[in-house]
């Protein structure tokens, strides 16, 4: 039996045999010539029977996928017998370049052109990459880059995932995700989360198992064990009894003796917060607006925007719905706001601070979430994302009382804002930690990085420290407005209890988290909380943070969190 322990990202306990994701496919040499043992009408032929086989394979994944993926894989299956791109591959390959150079030229051209088109052209410009990749693995016979295709559901292994690997990621036959990179924060576990799949990432040495193999993942442990047990099938077996439990929340966030923690949901646009809504969600803590324009290359009009965050309002009649503006920069790239060559991305203009060189998208924006909100009967919060001081916090309330929106806030996400937290919230109307960032600050560790992922956790008791301080400033002088959590830590049932210990009034997390804090939460007292919260803070790090907490939760290792 051998195991590997990495970080436990979102829990689960299942048992299946592995597929390695494919290793990106390199770019042929400049300059690489078709060999002379090859005519050139063999090479076309060959690239064309090539071609045909990448469309054939997507077109039949698409025939079985559904929704967001099923469109991917047909307008990339398309891709692979465009003309122009297969035409322009012919013509260096009868100039004499390798039938592999060739398509990856072509592509880059053809990639080049669609996205100087813009708009929806644009955004065929990644599918050409894609297809080019895929081409280039067939002509050398090796497996093709992505998510593997399978007839029985696996267990993913990968270095990482990309953002473009999860719109075809098919939940129903991905039974578990372990990355040997990627750290806690890391869009790998944000999207095992969301999908509700168990994840362990940072499992050093996991791409040296052969496919096939069987092997036993603890989400919540994160560990992959090779040769499961009988003790280790009967967990999994445990688990998907318990998921049905887990699966559903009653709308209703309290801690046993009745203090009420308002559970909300971190959403992306209106088909996020439809799925909240459905799942119980008490309203949204964070609707990341970045996401709805993550592939434009220009500006959104105030009524693109008011149409897409309206979308978001009306899932949430009557209930709370925390926006937040542009949250553009470091793994966020928005080409109209940041800067792509930036040496040090996290730290630079990024968030709010987008507004000092880019000034006008904000107000616009605030001008189209006003318009959406007098349209729509959600109660409208706008908060701002990496606000560094009270100053900032001052001007953006400014802006968002000229814009008319009557709620402004802050994440608190930049220490700087944690400790001077009285001064910034005598500003705003409430504040919304944010821990991914947060602890990449107070660490100094990158989120994406996996070798810092034991640095990059919010259960290191200076992050709780901050939590402690932002939440004692709200008290100061009277203010006592609400400090939230949106942070992935709010995800973690464990953390969640710890986090409300310390005095934050809502926890907002991926919706399919819901029902495990919900489930977990009702299991303490307020004054349990705190004292586990005490106990947290008391420990030299991380790790016995983690575990001394865990050790006096039993019903997260009976629950399988
Ligand atoms: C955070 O930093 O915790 C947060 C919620 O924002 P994001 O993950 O979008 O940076
Ligand atoms: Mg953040």
């Amino acid at each position: 039996m051998q195991n590997f322990q990495g970080v436990g990202v979102s829990p689960g306990r299942v048992i299946g045999t592995i597929r390695q994701m494919p290793k990106p496919v390199s770019e042929p040499p400049s300059g690489e010539q078709l060999a002379a043992s090859i005519s050139t009408e063999d090479a076309i032929a060959g690239l064309k029977t090539a071609a045909q086989s990448v469309h054939d394979e997507l077109k039949a994944r698409a025939d079985k996928a559904s929704g967001d993926g099923q469109k991917v894989l047909e307008a990339t299956a398309l891709m692979a017998k465009d003309t122009m791109l297969l035409k322009s591959a012919a013509k260096l390959i009868n100039k004499g370049t390798s039938a592999e150079r060739a398509i990856w030229e072509a592509g880059a051209s053809v990639s080049e052109m669609l996205h100087n088109l813009g708009g929806y052209m644009a955004e065929r410009a990644t599918d050409v990459l894609d297809v080019r990749a895929r081409i280039v693995a067939e002509l050398r016979g090796v497996p093709a880059p992505g998510i593997p295709a399978s007839d029985a559901p696996f267990i993913l292994v990968a270095e990482d995932l990309a953002p473009a690997d999860t719109a075809t990621l098919d939940p129903l036959m991905v039974k578990a995700l372990v990355t040997s990179g990627g750290g806690p924060q890391s869009h790998t576990a944000i999207i095992a989360r969301s999908l509700g799949l168990p994840a362990v990432v940072a499992a050093h040495g996991v791409d040296d198992i052969p496919d096939g193999t069987e092997v036993f993942v603890d989400g919540a442990a994160g560990s992959l064990t090779v040769e499961p047990t009988e003790e280790h099938r009967t967990a999994a077996l445990t688990w998907l009894e318990n998921a049905a439990t887990l699966a559903v929340f009653d709308g209703h966030g309290t801690t046993a003796d009745g203090h009420l923690v308002p559970l909300l949901a971190n959403v992306g646009g209106a088909k996020d917060a439809a799925k909240a809504a459905a799942l119980g969600a008490q309203g949204v803590g964070l609707f990341r607006t970045e996401f709805c324009f993550l592939e434009r290359d220009t500006e959104p009009t105030v009524e693109e925007q008011a149409a897409a965050y309206k979308g978001v309002f009306d899932a949430f009649p009557g209930k709370k719905v925390v926006l937040r503006t542009l949250d553009a920069g470091a793994d966020k790239p928005l080409p109209f706001l940041t800067d792509a060559t930036e040496p040090n991305p996290a730290l630079g203009v990024r968030g709010y601070r987008t507004d000092f060189t880019t000034p006008g998208v904000l107000e616009r924006q605030l001008e189209a979430i006003a318009t959406a909100s007098r349209e729509s009967e959600a109660d409208v919060w706008v908060m701002a994302p990496m606000i560094s001081t009270a100053a900032e916090a001052s001007r953006f309330a400014s802006m968002c009382d000229a814009a008319g929106i009557k709620t402004p806030g802050v994440m608190v996400e930049v220490p700087s804002a944690a400790l001077t937290s009285a001064s910034v919230l005598r500003h705003v109307g409430f504040a919304s930690l944010g821990t991914n960032d947060l602890t990449q600050y107070a660490m100094a560790a990158d989120r994406q990085l996996g070798p810092l992922a034991e640095l990059n956790t919010p259960w290191q008791p200076a992050v709780l420290r901050l939590v402690q301080l932002t939440v004692a400033g709200s008290l100061e002088e009277g203010n006592g407005k609400p400090v939230g959590v949106c942070g992935e830590a709010a995800a973690d049932p464990a953390l969640a209890v710890v986090l409300v210990g310390l005095g934050v009034t809502t926890l907002s997390m991926t919706a399919r988290s819901l029902a495990a804090v919900g489930t977990v939460l009702r299991t303490v007292t307020l004054e349990q909380a705190q004292e586990l919260a005490r106990l947290a803070l008391s420990a030299p790090d991380a790790l016995d943070a983690k575990a001394w907490v865990r050790a006096k939760l039993p019903v997260l290792e009976e629950l399988g969190l």
